[in-house]
């Protein structure tokens, strides 16, 4: 990949508030931050999407969450945290480098939980959805 943000921040090409270095991922601050604390966690090797990270990275990338939950909680107080991905263009992602949102939250911030997030319930009934989503997961006929 020929220029990607946060490769250059991962490769620390590019200044960043980093908060957290592991071996396999990064972490640091939001530079447009939604609350107080708010960080980003890249695995450092590139990838767009979960689907095209390394099953073995997905462990690390995700202990960092972790870890950082626990440094904001302690440094920041955070109460709780509001974490996710937006995972493609249609859910928001905007920078091409899988990444992590860690959102701290603090009693009376007037945010929304992550179910807040899009409103278009469907009408079809559950049992309906779940069985083709298993259905996706039988082999295909070759
Ligand atoms: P997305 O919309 O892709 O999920 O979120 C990308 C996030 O990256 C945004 O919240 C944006 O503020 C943040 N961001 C974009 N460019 C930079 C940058 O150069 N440095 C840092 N620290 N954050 C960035
Ligand atoms: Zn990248």
């Amino acid at each position: 990949m020929a220029t990607c943000l946060f490769c250059e921040i991962a490769q620390r090409r590019r200044p960043a508030e980093v908060v957290l270095d592991d071996p396999q991922a990064l972490a640091f601050l939001d530079i447009y931050p939604s609350a107080r604390g708010h960080t980003l966690v890249i695995p450092r090797a590139h990838a767009e999407y979960l689907g095209e990270l390394d099953d073995a990275l997905i462990g690390p990338l995700f202990q960092a969450v972790k870890r950082v939950t626990e440094l904001l909680q302690r440094a920041l107080g955070a109460q709780g945290f509001t974490v996710g991905l937006n995972h493609g263009r249609a859910a928001g992602q905007h920078v091409p480098h899988l990444h992590v949102h860690i959102i701290p939250r603090y009693a009376g911030d007037r945010g929304t939980g992550v179910q807040g997030v899009v409103r278009s319930a469907p009408d079809e009934p559950l049992a309906q959805v779940a069985a083709a989503v298993r259905r996706s997961a039988e082999p295909r006929p070759s």
